[in-house]
């Protein structure tokens, strides 16, 4: 019986293995068509500073609007463009358009914010990161403190040798850095004081335990005293209850970045709504 189990899972494993790469393929093939007829764009969410109520940047989530298949997940698409190395150009194509929205607001007269622009990996082995980063800036003649580029904790961990290297020359153009999805990974403590870095961002994963998980409000509130004590700024990701964002107040993250505040926008959705909240 458990062997006829067994070769029961192995072959629908099989059916859905192949369904799977037949899937990645098809979405690769369109992929390659997406930016030519613009069904990539991006979507903004606003950064908050709790004790002010301030929005103190956006973060630039992109999405990818297929005509068939309706809008798909970064998380799908990222790692199959990572996979045939169009990320390059997508990944060039959100700075520049990320950098443009930013300046545009600023040139209409909101406060100058910083606007965040996720990095794949992929993008630092390029060897090109630090041209493209500065010609987006020049081409939208956006500040370049204005910009600042996330890598998760993962990259920075396991690839540190080339990426450090990227992330000194990203930081002599002006711009700053920030390590996303922090957390996850063990080794990183101790060598996050020798990162050119600005910022952490606290990983969704641990916001949602608290309340739930003692433990995980332990590692938080040691992640927000060990970026003070380094002189990093710190925000938490993914914060959605009162009683999130009670504890993160508490534990001193004054900066939020969650669907309590804000869900990624459109830019016409906050040209239409909340642009004034960025006046001084
Ligand atoms: P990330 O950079 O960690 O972005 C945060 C994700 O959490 C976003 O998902 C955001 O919509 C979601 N989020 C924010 N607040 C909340 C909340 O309160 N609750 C919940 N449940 N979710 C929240 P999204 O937009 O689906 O992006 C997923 C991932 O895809 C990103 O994770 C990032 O790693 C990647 N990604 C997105 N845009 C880009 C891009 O332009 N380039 C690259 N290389 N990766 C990107
Ligand atoms: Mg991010
Ligand atoms: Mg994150
Ligand atoms: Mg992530």
């Amino acid at each position: 019986d458990a062997k006829k189990n067994g070769k029961n899972q192995a072959i629908f494993c099989s059916e859905d293995m192949k369904e799977d790469v037949q899937k990645r393929m098809l979405l690769s093939n369109a992929l390659h068509q997406a930016l030519e007829r613009n069904e990539l764009f991006l979507q903004y969410q606003p950064q908050v500073r709790v004790s002010s109520q301030e929005i103190i940047g956006f973060e630039a989530l992109i999405r990818w609007k297929h005509p068939e298949f309706g809008i798909i997940s970064p998380a799908v698409f990222i790692p199959i463009a990572e996979e045939s190395g169009l990320i390059n150009r997508i990944g060039e194509w959100v700075l520049l358009t990320a950098c443009a929205q930013n300046k545009e607001w600023q040139d209409r007269g909101f406060k100058p914010v910083q606007m965040a622009v996720n990095l794949s990996v992929k993008q630092f082995q390029s060897g090109y990161l630090d041209s493209i980063v500065k010609s987006a800036l020049e081409k939208t003649g956006l500040t370049p403190r204005y910009l600042e580029l996330e890598i998760t904790e993962g990259i920075v961990m396991k690839e540190s040798k080339y990426v450090i290297k990227s992330l000194h020359a990203l930081k002599d153009l002006g711009v700053s850095i920030s390590i996303d999805d922090f957390g996850t990974e063990f080794s990183s403590l101790s060598r996050l004081k020798d990162l050119p870095v600005d910022r952490i961002k606290i990983d969704m994963k641990f916001i949602q335990e608290i309340a739930v998980n003692s433990k995980d409000e332990a590692v938080i509130a040691v992640m927000i005293y060990l970026a003070k004590r380094l002189g990093l700024k710190i925000i938490a990701e993914g914060v959605e209850t009162e009683v999130q964002l009670a504890f993160l107040k508490d534990e001193g993250c004054d900066e939020i970045q969650g669907y309590y505040y804000y869900k990624p926008l459109s830019a016409n959705e906050i040209n239409r709504g909340i642009l004034d909240l960025l006046i001084k």
